[in-house]
């Protein structure tokens, strides 16, 4: 078997590592290699985005979810969760703020929360896009029928990030419920790339029983997927889920992914996510010098951002918007990086920097 450092590669150059070189990928790698496949993502980023980072305006409209993920903090049966709904008006106040501020993507995140009808997330839809006709919409609300899908796209949605969680069936069923289907996930997927949205999957590294076959598996579902986006983030604990005794996810190995998947499938938009700036204070940077190019500050109104606490710790719930962008370009251009004023739609033009 060839060198991890042979994989990393044939994995530039060829795109395509088979499961078992994957496997060994994951399992025999090194700080070193780990560096010098973030080397190699980071240049391979700079060749298709330069030093531009995009940012996305996140607006956690509501934490009301009828899902009971074992891992999530905002989960049906925890209790202790203080549970809100914004409204259409107070959503479209965040992006009045976020468009100031420079954002051109605003992103509309919740749990599964019946309550705010399909019909009205059409309708806040449509407002975003007569108000700001130059941003993008991107929506993360789960899992959906297909025609819902379909209206949300008419009313002009652009991009949708619904993480596929585990590639892995097993997998999936140890981190949800009997009711929650991973084959249902997977149609939804299928669904919102057939509806022509730039479509986002991704996964939690260490999330409790993910072994590196199931990572392997996450690595060949990306390539036959060939999602526009990617989120990946490390596990962490909320101390009011079955999980709260679970080990956190590796903050190296999720750098290593983010490189992996810069290498492997080269003009994703990938988010320095920002359950990696909880992990480490400057987990952000890391993942952009690792070939990140995307992050997603927070717009939500202060008085519920507390309230949507999907882990333990997370980062940003007490900084204002505007403090929290200053801060993020502050820390990009010490990098040597630029947060650019732009929808960052998904640059597919062939990448040919080799
Ligand atoms: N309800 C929508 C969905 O299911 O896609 C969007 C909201 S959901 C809370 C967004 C993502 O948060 C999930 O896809 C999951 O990967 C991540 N997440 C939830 N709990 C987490 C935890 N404890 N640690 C890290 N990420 C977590």
């Amino acid at each position: 078997m060839a060198s991890v450092r042979e994989l990393i590669d044939k994995l530039e150059k060829n795109r395509h590592l088979d499961r078992e070189e994957w496997q060994e990928v994951l399992t025999g790698y090194t700080e070193d290699d780990r560096r010098y496949a973030a080397d190699k993502a980071r240049a391979v980023s700079l060749g298709i985005y330069g030093n531009k980072v995009f940012i996305r305006g996140i607006v956690e409209f509501s934490n009301i979810c009828k899902n009971d993920c074992y891992y999530c903090g905002i989960r049906r049966s925890n209790s202790e969760a203080q549970r809100y709904r914004l409204t259409a008006d107070e959503i479209l106040e965040c992006c009045e703020e976020g468009y100031g501020l420079g954002f051109r993507t605003f992103v509309l995140q919740s749990g599964e929360d019946r309550g705010f009808s399909t019909q009205l997330l059409c309708e806040t839809v449509r407002r975003i896009k007569a108000e700001y006709p130059d941003c993008a919409v991107t929506l993360s609300v789960g899992e959906l029928e297909t025609d819902e899908y379909r209206a949300l796209r008419a009313a002009g949605a652009d991009r949708y990030l619904l993480r596929h969680e585990t590639a892995d069936k097993a997998h999936y069923g140890k981190l949800h419920p009997v009711e929650m289907s991973w084959d249902n996930r997977m149609r939804c997927l299928g669904d919102l790339k057939k509806l022509g949205y730039q479509t986002g999957a991704g996964i939690m590294v260490g999330s409790p029983y993910q072994t590196a076959e199931c990572i392997a598996e996450d690595m060949l579902f990306f390539e036959r997927f060939r999602p526009e986006m990617i989120g990946i983030g490390p596990f962490l604990p909320h101390k009011d889920t079955p999980f709260r005794d679970r080990e956190k996810g590796s903050y190296e190995l999720t750098l290593f992914l983010l490189s992996l998947c810069r290498l492997l499938l080269p003009n994703v938009l990938l988010p320095a996510t920002t359950a990696l700036g909880t992990i480490r204070p400057d987990g952000r940077e890391q993942g952009i010098l690792s070939g990140a190019n995307v992050i997603m500050p927070n717009l939500s109104p202060e008085a519920v951002r507390r309230k949507y606490m999907l882990y333990d710790n997370k980062v940003g719930t007490d900084t204002e918007a505007k403090k929290s962008v200053d801060e993020i370009r502050k820390r990009m251009a010490a990098i040597g990086y630029e947060v650019v004023v732009t929808r960052g739609d998904y640059n597919d033009k062939a990448c040919d920097i080799r």
